[in-house]
């Protein structure tokens, strides 16, 4: 029998900015779902990359006289950098501006517009005279009817509200400043209206695995009636469209990046001589499962639009059902914000902190149900107060202790302790499955207090001198505690576990009790150093 084969599509990041760890609380849960389940031995494909072709982008480009491709190597570099340092464990990391999946995302195009659900339509657009082109909503400065505040053409920057068409109508060019006529304006659209049934249905299948946002904002969009999407625009940037008339025209990215989930599992197994269908088309054994890992301002793309498009090819796709969408972390209470200017680049965390460490503050403090907070202070006190004086320090004074010189002793295992670290397996385990991941990482954090608990009621530094016997028992307890941790934090904490790991000569993770043997070992370095108040960006 084969194994059980998992996908986790995580969000595509946005190549326009400097990825921080707003972006990191989002994608967190899918590394920790990614690497659990490869411990309990399912087929896992983790998959994401760089979102390139919105016109945030093009902005960005036109404002620091770059291409938008310039713009998006750097960034994509950045972020490929910032994931690798995270050890966030894509099996494929890739971006939308490869010929590869423009090739793919075509064929999908084509073939929904082969099925009856792509067709074109002609409507009135804004038509800038004088830069004798059809100007895109962002490229449109318009009054917000519902605030009245002054914004560009795609969202009121303000409320928050979408423009429709008929607002764009009393437009202004915001390259050249000059007022905006209406032209009609052929593009092709995706007839999502034709869906409402089926995504009735899923949802109802699917809002079982959901949290509460997600349930809430799926539900609202159905009932508000769904519409037919625009699936090109004028742009120049971006993935060409496979039919003639629209050569001044590109796909849209609401389309394509989603469909990036898809090309990039098909690109991953063409590589790797694997059939991308086993990871995403219905099976016999009805056991695979599809994970979407993203923020809330991204639900409905995961809820609704691509459950929608993967219907649309007619063929057996797997609904993605499981859905983790993450609320926002704030920073010192505030949203972060590019004007604010209080979004800290990841690249520059890392060069003052701990990665497992900045996970571990995502989880543990994750913005699962509600928005959640970052303050150095609270972070100095879960790094210096969780992470170092429990877990690393129960580390280091198991396996330093003094007088055992790196050799760690044979002994008996205490079997309330052994049976401890069953039930934590079991429980973690649990709560991943379950999405709460703030749950199952306290659960390892706590058997790193029956450990610390167990150690100072077992007084070894007393039995050193007065019972070896009893001594080695409490050691080895100790030891097979360490090894399990190695097994309970990978998907938390991932490089600290590797270094246990490296330790103890252990190769792989297991999400089961493994024990591990006496001998010589050597000293193990601190995993962890102390922050000091200095310790600030
Ligand atoms: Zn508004
Ligand atoms: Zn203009």
């Amino acid at each position: 029998m084969s194994n059980k084969k998992v996908l986790i599509g995580i969000a595509w990041t946005y190549a326009n900015s400097d990825i921080h760890l707003g972006h990191i609380s989002a994608y967190m849960p899918g590394d920790v779902l990614a690497r659990y389940h490869r411990a309990v031995g399912d087929d896992v494909l983790m998959v994401s990359g760089t979102d390139c072709h919105g016109t945030p982008t093009t902005e960005r480009a036109i404002r620091e006289h770059k291409t938008p491709q310039e713009i998006v190597n750097r960034y994509h570099e950045q972020y490929v950098e910032v994931f690798k340092k995270m050890g966030m464990s894509y099996d494929c990391y890739t971006m939308t501006a490869t010929p590869y999946h423009a090739e793919k995302v075509q064929e999908m195009i084509l073939k929904l517009k082969d099925n009856g659900f792509i067709y074109p339509k002609t409507e009135p657009a804004s038509f800038c005279p004088k830069c004798n082109k059809f100007v895109y909503d962002r490229e449109v400065e318009v009054i917000c009817p519902k605030c009245g505040a002054v914004s560009k053409g795609d969202q009121c920057g303000n409320c928050d509200y979408v423009f429709q068409t008929q607002d764009l109508l009393k437009g202004k060019c915001r390259i050249c400043g000059s007022q905006t006529e209406i032209r009609d304006n052929t593009n092709l659209y995706f007839a999502l209206s034709k869906f409402e049934k089926p995504l009735f249905k899923h949802f109802e299948n699917s809002k079982q695995y959901w949290r509460k946002n997600t349930v809430n904002e799926t539900e609202k969009f159905l009932n508000e009636g769904l519409h037919d999407r625009a699936v090109t625009r004028d742009l120049n940037w971006g993935i060409k469209v496979p039919l003639q008339g629209y050569d001044d025209k590109r796909i849209y990215v609401w389309i394509e990046a989603v469909w990036g989930y898809v090309t990039a599992t098909q690109k991953y197994c063409d590589e790797h001589n694997l059939d991308w269908r086993d990871w995403w088309f219905k099976n016999d054994n009805n056991e695979n499962l599809i994970y979407m890992c993203h923020g809330k301002d991204n639900i409905v793309f995961h809820t609704i639009i691509f459950p929608a498009l993967l219907m649309a090819t007619k063929e057996p796709f797997l609904m993605p059902e499981h859905c983790v969408s993450s609320e926002f972390l704030n920073i010192n209470g505030e949203k972060i914000s590019k004007s604010k200017g209080n979004g800290w680049p990841m690249l520059e965390m890392l060069e003052k902190f701990d990665a497992d460490s900045l996970r571990y503050f995502c989880i543990a403090n994750g913005p699962e149900k509600r928005d959640s907070n970052f303050t150095f202070a609270d972070y100095h006190a879960l790094h210096n107060g969780e992470i170092v004086n429990k877990f690393g320090n129960f580390v280091n004074r198991t396996l330093n202790f003094k007088g055992l010189e790196g050799v760690l002793p044979n002994g008996t295992m205490n079997i309330e302790v052994e049976q401890k670290i069953k039930e934590t397996y079991e429980k973690c385990g649990n709560e991943v499955l379950n999405n709460n991941f703030k749950d199952a990482l306290a659960s390892v954090m706590n058997l790193v207090d029956i450990g610390n608990k167990y150690y100072d009621e077992q007084e070894p530094w007393k039995l050193f001198k007065e019972d070896k016997a009893k001594f080695n028992d409490v050691i080895y307890t100790c030891v097979q505690i360490i090894a399990n941790l190695s097994n309970l934090f990978d998907p938390f904490m991932p490089f600290a576990s590797k270094k246990l790991r490296d330790y103890l000569k252990l190769n792989e993770v297991k999400w089961e009790y493994i024990t591990v043997g006496s001998g010589e070992y050597g000293t193990i370095q601190p995993l962890f150093t102390r922050l000091t108040d200095k310790d600030v960006l």
